[in-house]
């Protein structure tokens, strides 16, 4: 059975779609997705030689090594170009993700993509950045607790797509969720401008643990002799004063 995290991921592909799951492991995204019928073909892409063979593996037994290409290799480099529609890169750091879509569009392969999934476990704000940056419009959000561990799901279309919404528009009106004191640009890219309007259980659970987390770490440099604890101190404590704001926002 797919994880809740995976479930999630598969819902936003959209029904028809060649996909390309980059990080793929053993194919479990690639291969419900094909029997689900939201891909109508898959490739599965895998830098490691393990999950490379547990994902062929995988795809051999659910009899479906005609619809479902494994293929070995360093993110989009499996890729031909305009081979997929969409892209789902999950289970790794937002830095990671970002460097695979950095060296894929340098080479090309994100042409003729429509649709990427982005699954980062952390550095979510690089990946904003990324997204902001480089002409993907971020359609959506979403964050889900499993096991004791939260996961944000970003989905994203090209700008040059019509996709109902502009970033410019999106982070304005993320911004003005802030009320007499619009939320700056680091807060939306940190917090997310979906999830920041969502103001969901688990956001707020989320963000009340990182302000705990940060709490220690001032407690712990009010102690310290080190000549940079003052500016250290004066960083955490900006960074607390914007995270309360939001959850004093929170219903
Ligand atoms: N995507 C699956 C998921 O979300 O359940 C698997 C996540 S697993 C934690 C990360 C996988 O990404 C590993 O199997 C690893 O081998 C693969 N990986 C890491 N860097 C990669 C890269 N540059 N290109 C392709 N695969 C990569």
């Amino acid at each position: 059975k797919l994880s809740r995290r995976l479930g999630l991921l598969l819902e936003q592909i959209p029904h028809g779609s060649k996909l390309a799951d980059i990080g793929s492991d053993h194919a479990l995204l690639p291969l419900a997705a094909v029997q689900t019928g939201r891909a109508v073909s898959a490739i599965a892409g895998e830098v490691n030689p393990g999950p490379y063979r547990a994902a062929e593996r995988a795809v051999q037994d659910a009899g479906l090594r005609g619809l479902i290409s494994v293929r070995r290799g360093d993110g989009l480099a499996v890729l031909r170009q305009e081979e997929a529609d969409c892209i789902t890169i999950a289970g790794m750091g937002g830095a990671l993700i970002a460097s695979i879509l950095n060296r894929g569009r340098a080479e090309g392969k994100l042409a003729g993509v429509r649709t990427l999934l982005l699954q980062p476990n952390v550095g979510e704000d690089i990946l904003r950045r990324w997204l902001l940056d480089n002409g993907w419009v971020l359609t959506a959000e979403a964050l889900l607790e499993e096991d004791g561990k939260r996961y944000e799901v970003l989905s994203a279309v090209p700008e040059d797509l019509e996709a109902g919404i502009t970033n410019e528009s999106l982070y304005a009106a993320a911004a003005q969720a802030g009320g007499e004191r619009p939320y700056g640009m680091e807060t939306l890219l940190i917090m997310g401008p979906w999830l920041i309007r969502q103001r969901g259980p688990v956001f707020a659970a989320k963000w009340q643990e990182e302000v705990s987390k940060l709490e220690r770490i001032l407690e712990s440099l009010s102690r310290s002799e080190l000549e940079s604890a003052g500016s250290k101190r004066a960083e955490i404590k900006a960074q607390i004063r914007e995270i309360t704001e939001v959850l004093a926002c929170l219903p």
